[in-house]
């Protein structure tokens, strides 16, 4: 890389070390320390295996990027700062948490900031798109998770970095997430050349089972290789809920245990936002699940109608009928 992407990457390297001081040992890091040790149940261990930080209010890294002489072009083009209309620079991250997040190879390039408390901030800040920080390739732990990944043959994919290291406590330590942006098929083909199976954890709530029917439809059209799981968390929580409502152990269950194949997920989906006793929405979901069941495989489809025919009551030969009729509709 050239010498600026490397005064660039220097500086992210700082950053991430100056903000983690500032919350581990500083008492402009307290509250969020306090915050992360009893609202979130991290450990400071976890803290510093994923680099987490703190950004104090008082331009702490722009002073030290001054005292290193750096230019103020490269200091916007490194994106850690905003600048004001009288052209002033501060600290992009002030009174955020910050997670950094790296290139494959363990390079900070990012970060992304939570604001503490719900106050009128916004949630989540990330860095902004950039050459060195590109969204659509970047995959939160993948620095961490690609040896594993490899070893295991199997990869997770997640909404959030919170729900990566819940994962990663839990003891499943292949989880990768995309910034806040929808899974691309550069990620996918990122994973394929180390991984056979992807298991997709998505929060439980409507956002994640659209994100997660989205990556399914993305996977399936950008690889024939890759197995498809998808992990159903109970009571529409995210994995990182999950972990401290109902505690680590459930956690590793549901990760481990409560996996879906893409039809069955696809199938319960479909039951999601209907009134199943009124006739009408059960027909819907009916003509929704044999246009599901036109792209599996036999089995798949015995096994999904046997599991309809019991919940519902409908006799099993006159949803294969309707199944033969639809594929025959669909054919002509
Ligand atoms: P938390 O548990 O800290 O409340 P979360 O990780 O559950 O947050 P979600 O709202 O489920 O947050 O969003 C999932 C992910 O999407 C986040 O981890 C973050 O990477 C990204 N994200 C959420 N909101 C934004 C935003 N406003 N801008 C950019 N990225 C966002
Ligand atoms: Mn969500
Ligand atoms: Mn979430
Ligand atoms: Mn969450």
């Amino acid at each position: 890389v050239d010498a600026t992407t490397q005064a660039i990457y220097q500086l992210h390297n700082d950053a991430q070390r100056l903000y983690q001081h500032t919350l581990l040992n500083t008492t402009s890091g307290e509250a969020a320390l306090q915050y992360l040790h009893d609202k979130r149940h991290l450990t400071d261990d976890i803290i510093k295996t994923f680099g987490i930080g703190f950004v104090p209010d008082d331009n702490l890294l722009l002073s030290y990027a001054k005292n290193q002489n750096l230019s103020p072009s490269l200091l916007s083009a490194s994106e850690l700062f905003l600048t004001n209309s009288a052209g002033e620079q501060r600290d992009r991250f002030a009174g955020r948490i910050v997670w950094p997040i790296k290139t494959e190879r363990g390079q900070v390039v990012g970060f992304s900031g939570r604001a503490l408390d719900k106050d009128n901030s916004i949630k989540y800040m990330n860095s902004p798109e950039s050459p060195f920080f590109m969204k659509g390739r970047i995959l939160y732990n993948f620095d961490r998770a690609k040896n594993v990944i490899r070893q295991t043959g199997t990869a997770m994919i997640f909404e959030g970095f919170m729900d990566v290291i819940s994962a990663d406590m839990a003891d499943q330590k292949v989880g990768v997430a995309t910034m806040g942006t929808a899974l691309t098929s550069d990620h996918v083909h990122q994973l394929a050349k180390i991984a056979k199976r992807i298991l997709l954890v998505y929060d439980g709530d409507d956002a994640g089972q659209t994100a997660a029917r989205r990556s399914i439809e993305l996977i399936t059209n950008n690889t024939k290789s890759l197995e498809i799981g998808v992990v159903h968390l109970p009571d529409h929580l995210d994995p990182d809920e999950v972990r401290i409502k109902l505690g680590l152990p459930q956690l590793a269950q549901s990760l481990t245990q409560s996996i879906q194949t893409p039809i069955e997920f696809l199938v319960d989906d479909a039951k999601r936002d209907k009134n199943l006793s009124n006739q009408s929405q059960y027909l819907q979901f009916l003509k929704e699940v044999m246009i599901i069941l036109g792209r599996a495989t036999p089995v798949e489809q015995d096994l999904q109608l046997t599991r309809i025919s019991k919940e519902f009551g409908t006799s099993k030969q006159a949803l294969q009928a309707q199944l033969a009729q639809t594929l025959q509709q669909k054919s002509n």
